[in-house]
């Protein structure tokens, strides 16, 4: 299948190893749940419905109340739930505890009751000029009533990495403020990274300047996948984060066997 638009998350895996972009987003391997990963999606879950409700019923008590509905709602959607629990490593409990903490974690960052978003899990699309369909999806887009100005703001349910690995954070939020930018005509006036992991926030103030920037680089690692593409090569390169990778056993540099190159992928689908 040709590929044709790019997300932050991909292009960061492409950032990170072109050979972990294309088993994610060429081959598309399916990868082994990770209780992690589906915390974080039974949290964004309960938080996008808690604005649902109005404003001042969005307490810790409501929210905490959304949870089994949500819960349900993952697990008649995503089978793999139930596999996080085959092995018993991980009890449905201690899965469902760590989410009710996340939960309670956000009610200490902000007070949902004094929101008013225009948009949650809003997906965003912009087409580059000689370059990929720019997408993804924001947790939240809050407007201020006052002047109309735009704050994107993302919910992280791990913790605020340290400095020195902030650059592919800083890296992903100006691609969505880009993308709000091209879509909407009006940069975003400031973006909120919430980590509930360990209850801190991350805010920017995206320049111009800054988005040009993060244009010219996407366009940079959008030629470098075609010209991938094109030879069918993606190589790996190894980093600290190789021990989570689902495709070692694919990986050359762990021993692993490349399988061949996926016909029909001349041009690029989701990134
Ligand atoms: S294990 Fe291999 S494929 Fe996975 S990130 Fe590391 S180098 Fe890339």
């Amino acid at each position: 299948m040709p590929v044709t638009s790019l997300s932050p998350s991909r292009a960061s895996d492409f950032m990170r190893c072109p050979l972990l972009y294309r088993y994610r987003a060429i081959d598309r391997f399916a990868e082994a749940p990770s209780a992690a990963a589906m915390r974080g999606t039974l949290v964004h879950a309960a938080l996008e419905a808690l604005f649902d409700l109005e404003p001042r019923e969005r307490t810790p008590a409501a929210a905490q109340g959304l949870v089994p509905a949500s819960y349900q709602k993952l697990r008649d959607r995503d089978g793999r739930v139930d596999q996080l629990f085959a092995d018993g490593t991980l009890t449905e409990e201690a899965f469902l505890g760590g989410a009710r903490d996340l939960i309670d974690s956000y009610f200490t960052l902000e007070d949902p009751s004094r929101l008013a978003p225009e948009a949650r899990e809003l997906l965003v699309e912009a087409q580059l000029e000689d370059g990929p369909l720019l997408r993804g999806y924001i947790d939240r887009l809050d407007v201020a009533p006052a002047d109309g100005a735009l704050r994107i703001v993302d919910y992280k349910t791990g913790k605020l990495p340290a400095p020195r690995y902030q650059s592919e954070v800083f890296f992903q939020l100006r691609f969505y403020s880009l993308v709000i930018w091209l879509a909407r005509g009006q940069m975003p006036e400031a973006v909120k990274l919430i980590y509930l992991g360990n209850r801190q926030i991350l805010g920017a103030v995206p320049t111009s300047r800054e988005l040009d920037t993060v244009r010219l680089r996407i366009s940079v690692i959008w030629d470098q996948i075609q010209a991938m593409i094109q030879a069918q090569d993606f190589p790996p390169v190894k980093g600290p984060l190789c021990g989570w990778c689902s495709f070692q056993d694919q990986c050359p540099l762990f021993g692993g066997q490349v399988p061949s190159f996926p016909n029909g992928s001349g041009g690029v689908t989701q990134g």
